[in-house]
């Protein structure tokens, strides 16, 4: 059989899943053989929320040429080291997910068997002063991370703060600079092929028709594609994660930079704090059966950290993902494929894996069964697994103040999830091919493991205190180089 390339790609929705999607076929497909438009409505308008984003960003932005400083300029970006939970496990504790190794392993034993025994003998230090980027968070400090392996310095990754929409007028600036075409205009039909049911055109309210061999839907909670065209059905996982709306407001900046996210718990959901150069983006998510919006918004404007700038608005969504985000000739990114809420910060994370599996599994007219079945079998397993991870911080809880955590609290959860929590709490132990069961979220959520590893009662432990107080040192004196994370910022913007 030949092979018989592909040439005309729309993409439907010009919000970060869109425009990221298209700078990254831009950037890839040859201009000679290949035909990018993206269709976007003024009107309808983006979600205008998603500030806060995990490490990978930097490999996207890399892998279209980027220069770093241009990005922070241009999206307004801050730095992001990690996120700190306030409340979550028990009012009143606080602790961080920090972009780094907590400790190292040693002797093949992870680090956390030797805080715990160390608990047990007496120690009060805490998880986060054996992480480099738990500590420069607290600390308020930053730099990029020190390329010699050897060093302190070199065991912490990074992400950003972002203004989202200035992110997709960033990547639209270099998508439609590389040949991709833009037009502007609602869609109100979408026309499929009598045959196979395939999508062959769309029509917008003007009355003009696109037509492409490859249809991307970037069209956000509206899924025009692929629930509403091809009727894709959607896995409801509310009852794992019965947050379903967010009111959103931006604010003033009145407090310092802190390079990290704040997901403070409340009685029916949480509430975020993402700092961006000149301003904050603040939300309350939470489940509508267990709080009204009202109580959700004097919960939000009472706690704001300065002067709202915008009006409040109400966003709703619904937990779950999408049978298959591939289906026939199309592929759903963004919220049309799924929305996890924002918790973890996982949906441009999402948006990214969607992009690389389309790039990995990219189809040709044949638009090969195999091909679509890897591509959905990659994707759930991103969705499963993030789920998951997100289910834990919620269901790992002592919290008895509210129906809501009761509900959280005593839920059956999935049962690769309930896997995971008893071998974490039955003997300490991870497995490493899940994606975010990691020992700084479980510990953080009172997840305490009932044992150590038996290993570590055969080393000295004077021995085993020593090196850990030598690690702490190692981790202050290493902070304590690092320049204020807003004089790093001053000094890219300065350039
Ligand atoms: C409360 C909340 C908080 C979030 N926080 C984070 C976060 O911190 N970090 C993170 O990674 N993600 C976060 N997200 C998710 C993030 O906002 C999205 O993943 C991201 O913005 C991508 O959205 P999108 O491009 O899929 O959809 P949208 O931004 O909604 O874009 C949809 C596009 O489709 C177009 N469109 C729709 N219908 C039509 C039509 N009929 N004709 C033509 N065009 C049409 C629209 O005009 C728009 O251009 C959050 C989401 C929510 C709801």
């Amino acid at each position: 059989m030949q092979a018989n390339p592909i040439k005309n790609i729309v993409i439907v929705g010009g919000g970060t899943a869109g425009w990221m999607t298209a700078a990254a076929l831009v950037n890839k497909l040859p201009k000679t053989r290949y035909c990018i438009t993206l269709v976007e409505s003024d009107a309808i308008g983006t979600v205008g929320v998603g500030e806060s984003t995990l490490p990978h960003i930097s490999q996207f932005n890399a892998s279209l040429g980027i220069n770093e400083n241009d990005f922070i300029r241009a999206t307004k970006a801050t730095i992001k080291l990690g996120i700190q939970f306030k409340d979550w496990a028990n009012i009143g504790d606080i602790y961080m997910h920090p972009f780094s190794e907590t400790g190292h392993v040693t002797q093949g034993i992870d680090f956390h068997h030797y805080w715990l025994k160390s608990q047990t003998m007496g120690d009060t230090t805490t998880l986060d002063e054996y992480s480099v980027a738990a500590m420069a968070a607290k600390a308020k400090r930053f730099a990029p991370p020190n390329k010699n392996r050897e060093s302190m310095l070199a065991a912490y990754n990074y992400s950003y703060h972002i203004d989202a929409t200035a992110y997709a007028k960033y990547l639209r600036d270099y998508a439609e600079h590389k040949g991709t075409k833009r037009i502007e205009g609602k869609i109100t039909t979408v026309n499929l092929k009598s045959d196979n049911g395939y999508i062959e055109s769309v029509t917008l309210a003007n009355g003009e028709k696109v037509s492409a061999d490859l249809f991307v839907d970037c069209s956000g909670f509206s899924a025009l594609l692929i629930d509403k065209s091809l009727q894709v059905p959607f896995i409801d996982w509310s009852h794992w994660l019965p947050t379903d709306s967010a009111v959103v407001v931006q604010s003033e900046r009145d407090i310092d930079l802190n390079p990290y996210t704040i997901a403070t718990a409340r009685s029916a959901g949480w509430q975020w704090q993402i700092p961006i150069q000149h301003r904050m983006g603040n939300g309350h998510v939470y489940a509508s059966q267990y709080m009204s919006d009202q109580a959700a918004l004097d919960i939000l404007m009472t706690t704001l950290p300065g002067k709202a700038t915008t009006e409040p608005r109400v966003l709703r969504f619904k937990a779950g993902c999408r049978k298959k985000t591939c289906h026939k000739n199309c592929v759903a990114i963004g919220l049309s494929s799924g929305f996890l809420e924002p918790l973890e910060s996982t949906s441009i994370f999402l948006i990214q894996m969607g992009i690389n599996k389309l790039i990995e599994y990219f189809p040709d007219q044949h638009f090969h069964q195999a091909g679509i079945d890897q591509y959905n079998q990659s994707m759930s397993y991103f969705y499963d697994q993030i789920r998951n991870f997100i289910i834990l911080h919620y269901h790992a809880t002592n919290r008895n103040d509210s129906e809501f955590w009761n509900y959280c609290r005593t839920m059956s959860i999935p049962d690769d999830l309930s896997r995971l929590m008893t071998l974490f709490k039955e003997c300490g132990r991870v497995d490493r091919t899940q994606f975010g069961i990691w020992s700084a979220v479980c510990i953080g959520q009172g997840l305490i493991p009932e044992q150590y590893d038996s290993r570590i009662d055969s080393l000295d432990y004077q021995q085993v205190k020593g090196f850990m107080t030598n690690y702490r040192t190692q981790v202050q004196r290493a902070v304590d180089t690092l320049p204020p994370v807003e004089m790093f910022i001053q000094n890219v913007m300065k350039q």
